[in-house]
């Protein structure tokens, strides 16, 4: 993202640029000179690789979260009529595919401190549909069959916490963990750590979009434990055939194939995975980069009054996804969009994640969620900005993010 006022900006910064070495470049070239470039070798080797990066028995290599996420709510027998519990604060994917099986997202608060889901709330939610008293589109017959946890900007909730809710209340669970590569957690105190993806959930599903911590232009992962999800996810993500091309042309593959059901078109190609392969090897090198930005940030807005930054957390490995501050409001005389104007015409380019899901049309006409239904983040997503946080950021433009926010806070100061 480019400023609209280059001319007038002494620096711009762009919100994200991608992370692209030579060795990328070489293996894209390389598979597209070998005659075989939709999904097929290099596919196949970027799954082991990530499934033995995130600690998972299997990995399914799909061209986005979004289609993991779908992949995965199927594989579970998702059926219409049933519920899910989805956090308000997410984005759009997570919820649209509990639509695309003709089941109901029930959105649940998030933690204000942490911006994921709050699990309290999750089970005042699930109380209430069951009671009947939630909203009259959700009613007591939408059987709440499982939860979809975000790990917001990559820092991981407390897995053991919802796992134990989802056991309490018999809910699978699938991880939308597009923001979380490479990230984990453990137990207070505790010495080890568990990665995300490790096979606890029934299902994560990691995003390799253009500007997440690790890319591949368009792509995404589901891992799991389950051989059987596993077959189901990867049969479904191709057409329901019982064989993949690879299989059917390579040495001692059959021509045939069986229909077994009525898939989908989600594979992923070897040119993307040929990107993959490398983003992966880098992938704790360039969260190591996005950690040094965040805490050179912290150090510039230490002592700025108006402004509130993310708080530490001892355990948790983060993978810096995102870099959020909230405007303290009553410290200003502007708002949150002014504000981000303002960062704009310096160059700067940021963003809002997000605004909450009940808070957009489809949502709030469908099933009639109110503001107040969801309070948490019906108050704080008018006070978040994400600023710029990518590998290769250089040392001087996190200054002039720095004294730019800084900039703009004195001089709107109240
Ligand atoms: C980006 C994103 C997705 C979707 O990822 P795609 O690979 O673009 O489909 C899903 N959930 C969250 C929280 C995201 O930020």
């Amino acid at each position: 993202m480019t400023s609209a006022y280059p001319s007038i900006a002494p620096m711009t910064v762009p919100f994200f640029r991608p992370n692209i070495t030579d060795e990328e470049i070489a293996e894209v070239v390389e598979t597209l000179n070998s005659g075989w470039i939709t999904t097929g070798p290099k596919v196949k080797r970027f799954e082991a690789q990530f499934a033995a990066a995130v600690g998972a028995r299997h990995a399914v290599a799909l061209n986005s979260c979004t289609a993991a996420l779908h992949l995965a709510i199927e594989a579970l027998n998702l059926k219409p009529g049933q519920a899910v519990l989805v956090p308000t604060m997410t984005f759009a994917a997570t919820a649209e595919v509990v639509r695309y099986q003709g089941a109901v997202p029930v959105l649940v608060d998030c933690d204000p401190d942490t911006l994921n889901m709050d699990i309290r709330d999750a089970a005042r939610k699930l109380q209430a549909v069951r009671d009947g008293k939630l909203l009259p589109a959700i009613h007591a017959d939408c059987m709440v069959v499982g939860i979809i946890p975000v790990h917001v900007g990559g820092l991981m909730l407390d897995m053991e916490e919802v796992q134990f809710f989802g056991d309490r209340f018999g809910l699978w669970v699938i991880e939308d963990a597009a923001h979380a590569l490479p990230a984990a957690w453990r137990r207070n105190g505790d010495e080890d750590w568990q990665r995300c993806g490790d096979g606890t959930s029934a299902v994560s599903c990691f995003s390799f979009y253009a500007n997440k911590t690790i890319t591949t232009g368009e792509g995404g992962m589901a891992v799991t434990d389950s051989a059987e999800l596993a077959e189901q996810m990867r049969r479904m993500s191709l057409h329901g055939l019982s064989h993949d091309a690879w299989g059917r042309y390579t040495k001692g593959g059959s021509w045939d194939y069986k229909i077994i059901a009525p898939g989908y078109k989600y594979n992923l190609t070897d040119i993307a995975a040929a990107i993959g392969i490398h983003q992966l090897d880098r992938a704790e090198e360039m969260r190591l980069m996005r950690q040094e930005i965040a805490s050179r940030y912290r150090a510039a807005f230490a002592d700025l009054e108006e402004i509130e930054l993310p708080r530490e957390h001892v355990d948790r490995v983060q993978s810096w996804h995102l870099f959020a501050i909230r405007l303290r409001l009553d410290r200003l005389s502007i708002g949150r969009d002014a504000f981000i104007d303002a960062l704009k015409e310096a160059g700067v380019g940021c963003s809002v994640h997000w605004r909450p899901l009940h808070l957009h049309p489809y949502y709030r006409e469908t099933f009639g969620w109110r503001p107040a239904d969801l309070p948490v983040a019906t108050n704080v997503w008018e006070r978040l900005i994400s600023l710029p946080i990518f590998p290769g950021m250089r040392d001087e433009q996190i200054d002039y993010v720095a004294n730019s926010v800084r900039k703009i806070c004195n001089l709107h100061a109240r």
